[in-house]
């Protein structure tokens, strides 16, 4: 069996929807598990309707579920005809209606709690997944809507929770082999869930990736295929570099360093649950079918020496705490790093300077407030007896890291990327290098990260013409 998961912009519209049907029907001769995500901008409509309600802002959230209502209407009439039609329109309806009335009660409360949030959140993949499922009927390809949260057991960690894998591999059995052995192709809803007490839950941003992998894995399925809308996992964000190329083949281990950096193409926890049932994952694209794409296994035996990829992360903020000479300590960077873990803010790389008295910290720029918050909070006294100076932020910055392995004695990643910067005289933030010498990571202002990153990937000799 093979696990298809289409992502937001391989169901944006009727004819991305009806173009999915027909890779999931043809593209394969054997039983298909569909995973798809909501149609692209759908979840981030619905999480600001939830905001919308709680502030008793009703014109606004009414006039953003009538949009949606609109939406998902208008792509069933170009897809479906006669009871199938009127059915999803009624599905449609509902899932609204529901989501309507919640929104009515948020009014009143005034208050939008994660589990609300992960309530109205997760409607986005009801809705594409009864469309898709409604469209391989349309085919005549027998296929079945099924619900996450009926499948898809987790904890209770609301807006990103984590799945408790056997007792999901013990509900997907029951509920989708049936289906299965029919012949049916069951489309499920990505990125949601539901805890022990039933409580809907989402596995956080861009989940869809995982949420494949999970059925994957609990279904022991043949391999799992990530439909995008590029040709796999590039040398580079293609959008940044146009001279990036496909890497035609990756481990799981460097497929995970490159999503965790950031490649936006692949949520980092894709891989965890395919690792120990050695289940390979193909990433290929929608718009290019005959593509390949990118294969990701337990081992490669393809030569993989140098640098690999270039990945950024954007919206980032430097914080620092910056100190006087008197009286800094050790101390210091390790209550600060407890602050930020305490405050729910995961420092994405640290560094200090004993000669400058200073720690950098770097957060992504939705913790910004609350990291600044707790690290004022941590050094009042330290302040008012001058041993911490300020606390600064600078932002947006980005995160850029190079990934791939050193070529040899001679010639580092690090070396060679900053000989690289040096040459074009590029303001570097900070820096770290991974002991493996597999990665090394670079901050730089975020107005110059699109031409630096375009900079080292043709001085690293990774464009096209080059070695992958
Ligand atoms: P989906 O809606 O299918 O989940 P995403 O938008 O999450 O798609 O991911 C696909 C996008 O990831 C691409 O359009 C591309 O711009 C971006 N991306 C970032 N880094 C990379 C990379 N190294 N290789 C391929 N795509 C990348
Ligand atoms: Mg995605």
């Amino acid at each position: 069996m093979i696990v298809m998961k289409f992502g937001g912009t391989s169901v944006g519209d009727a004819d991305r929807i009806a173009k999915a049907a027909r890779l999931a029907d043809e593209s394969t001769s054997g039983p298909v598990l569909v995973v798809v995500s909501a149609m692209a901008t759908v979840t981030n409509s619905l999480r600001a309707l939830g905001r919308q309600a709680a502030e008793g802002d009703v014109e606004g959230y009414r006039r953003t579920l009538a949009a949606l209502r609109e939406t998902h209407q208008a792509v069933a009439d170009a897809l479906l005809e006669g009871d199938e039609r009127l059915e999803v329109h009624r599905f449609i309806e509902q899932r609204l209606d529901e989501i309507g009335a919640l929104c009515e009660s948020l009014t009143v409360i005034g208050e939008l709690t994660l589990r609300a949030l992960d309530r109205i959140a997760g409607v986005g993949e009801k809705l594409s997944a009864a469309l898709l499922a409604a469209a391989l009927r349309a085919r005549g390809r027998a296929a079945a809507f099924v619900d996450a949260t009926a499948v898809v057991v987790t904890d209770s960690t609301f807006g990103g929770a984590a799945p408790l894998l056997d007792e999901t591999r013990e509900r997907a059995q029951a509920v989708i082999r049936p289906l299965i052995a029919q012949g049916i192709v069951p489309v499920v809803t990505g990125y949601v869930g539901s805890d022990k007490s039933g409580a809907p839950t989402t596995l956080g941003r861009g989940a869809g990736d995982y949420s494949a992998a999970i059925m994957g894995a609990s279904l022991d399925a043949d391999e799992v295929w990530v439909w995008t809308d590029v040709d796999g996992i590039l040398t580079a964000d293609p959008k940044i570099v146009s001279q990036a190329c496909t890497l035609e083949e990756l481990t799981y281990v460097e497929a995970a360093q490159l999503a965790y950096f950031g490649a936006e193409v692949l949520h980092p926890k894709t891989v965890q649950p395919l690792v120990t049932r050695g289940i390979p994952l193909r990433i290929r694209n929608t718009y290019h079918p005959e593509h390949p794409g990118t294969l990701i296994v337990d081992q490669s035996d393809k030569p993989r020496n140098g640098p690999r990829a270039i990945i950024t992360s954007k919206g980032l903020s430097a914080v620092a705490v910056v100190g006087n000479t008197d009286g800094w300590s050790a101390g210091i960077s390790a209550r600060a790093l407890v602050a930020l873990s305490k405050a729910g803010s995961e420092v994405l790389m640290f560094g200090q300077s004993f000669v400058d008295k200073t720690i950098s910290l770097l957060v992504r720029g939705q913790d910004t407030e609350a990291a600044v918050a707790a690290l004022e909070r941590e050094f009042v006294d330290d302040k008012e007896h001058g041993v911490v100076r300020q606390i600064t932020v600078q932002r947006p910055v980005a995160s850029v890291s190079v990934v791939g392995a050193a070529a040899d004695d001679s010639f580092s990643l690090a070396s060679r990327t900053f000989a690289a910067l040096g040459k074009h005289r590029t303001p570097v933030l900070s820096i770290a290098q991974a002991y493996s010498e597999y990665n090394v990571t670079f901050v730089v202002p975020q107005e110059v990260v699109d031409e630096t990153v375009c900079l080292i990937h043709a001085e690293l000799g990774l464009g096209r013409g080059g070695t992958q």
